[in-house]
């Protein structure tokens, strides 16, 4: 084993301690059951002695085990994998010298009568006024001044302190002020889709979820093996059930005092419900697949609409609601701003020293590409974390993650003005 693939790989003293097994052990003995109940009792018993189908029964047999232990091998590997770490930690960025340009500009344009021209592009005025403060004026301000003003600032600085800065990179998500997510545990920005998580003490890259089925949680060092996992969870059940399905019933035919073996009854009504249960779970791994996104993500899309649903019911009750939605009403209205958005903050496309925070619609996924990519992302993405080392490999392989129709997107969203400057001033004449 390399040393880089230790470095992002979580110890195993935290990985014993956090696991909590019972539904595992669940899981584990149940598929050791239908290995009993399905090539015993079913396959060996009832297809090949009563009804004499002995070819039947091997080919059953072979695909049985086969999804068995393609299911028992990739359950394996997300443990041996588990999560992942992040490669390295990435450093605050400065962003000072972007909010005080921020605040200048800001300002200006509050003072500026030009913004209540509705025909001029706020965007166009921007960089109209934005190309006439050059870097020397901005340094001109004094820093213990603008400090004095915006508290936030203050204690920003207090905070930082002994902490090493770079140059922030091109886009980045971040709150709503603009400010990029900090891992205090791991003193480290959050980059590549990282979370963190108590259990591991880490922040987990691409942290998807804690899978309570297999007793782990799923990151980007183990999640191509969580899907191998669920589609072949998935197909055992599905095949153990039509395979049940289609030779039941000739035993049924076969004798009269025949009957199914209650083992076989037993699985037949566990592996249907199960099936159920699964089916909805592929569901989600194909859609989360193709759109290159997370269970985070989609968490998050569902905690908006909930605390909209929870307003809407405030306000006109839960009768109302369901009204609204029958009108066809969009109760996941993009104009209301609730504690759930996602932002992004992006280096102005002509001015250096401007960043604008833009505010994502829910239904943007920003590492959506096509297909294909996504799929590809996806299983490849352990080999290409693994060779990030600094602060600097890690924003940018983050930066090249941004598919163009999502880097056009944001475009777009600026020429149309849905943006806020990063800056401190509240501005006045701007949405
Ligand atoms: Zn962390």
């Amino acid at each position: 084993m390399s040393s880089e693939e230790d470095r992002t790989k979580i110890n195993w003293n935290y990985r014993f301690r956090s696991f909590k097994g019972w539904i595992p052990i669940i899981v584990l003995a149940y598929i050791g059951f239908t290995q009993y109940a399905f090539c015993y009792e079913f396959l060996y018993k009832e297809v090949n002695k009563i009804l004499g189908r002995r070819s039947v029964f091997i080919g059953l047999c072979v695909v049985h085990g086969w999804l068995s232990f393609t299911l028992l091998s990739s359950w394996f590997f997300i443990f041996y994998f588990g999560p992942g770490k992040p490669p390295g930690k990435v450093e605050l960025f400065d962003l000072e010298k972007y909010v005080r340009t921020g605040n200048i500009l800001t300002q200006k344009l509050n003072d500026n009568s030009m913004m209540s021209t509705t025909d001029v592009s706020l965007n166009d005025t921007i960089t109209r006024i934005g190309s006439m403060l050059t870097i020397d004026e901005d340094e001109k301000v004094d820093r213990r001044d603008n400090n004095n003003n915006n508290s936030n600032d203050t204690s920003l600085e207090k905070e930082n302190e002994g902490f090493s800065f770079i140059d922030p990179p091109e886009i980045f998500f971040c709150d709503s002020e603009g400010l990029p997510f900090w891992c205090s545990t791991c003193k480290s920005i959050k980059s590549l889709r990282s979370h963190h998580s108590s259990w591991y003490n880490t922040c987990v890259p691409k942290f998807d979820h804690y899978c309570v089925w297999i007793g782990d949680l799923v990151g980007y060092r183990n999640n191509p093996y969580y899907i191998v996992f669920v589609f072949s969870f998935w197909l055992l059940f599905l095949f153990d059930v039509i395979s049940m399905i289609c030779f039941s019933s000739k035993l049924h035919n076969y004798g009269k005092r025949h009957i199914l073996h209650p083992v076989l009854i037993l699985m037949y009504i566990v592996d249907c419900f199960w099936l159920l249960m699964i089916t909805s779970l592929v569901y989600t791994t194909v859609k989360h697949l193709i759109n290159n996104e997370t269970t985070m993500d989609m968490l998050q899309i569902n905690k908006r609409r909930k605390y909209l649903r929870d307003e809407a019911i405030k306000k006109t009750g839960r009768w109302g609601v369901m009204m609204q939605i029958f009108r066809g009403h969009d109760i996941d209205d993009h104009s209301v701003v609730t504690p759930y958005e996602r932002y992004i903050n992006v280096q102005h496309p002509v001015l250096p020293n401007i960043r604008l925070v833009i505010r994502l619609k829910m239904d943007e996924k920003p590492y959506k590409k096509d297909i294909w990519s996504n799929i590809k992302d996806t299983f490849s993405i352990r080999d290409k974390y693994k060779s990030l080392s600094n602060s600097s490999s890690i924003l940018q392989f983050d930066n090249e993650s941004f598919p163009d129709n999502f880097k056009a997107l944001i475009n777009e969203k600026i020429q149309k003005n849905d943006f806020r400057i990063m800056s401190n001033v509240v501005p006045t004449n701007i949405n």
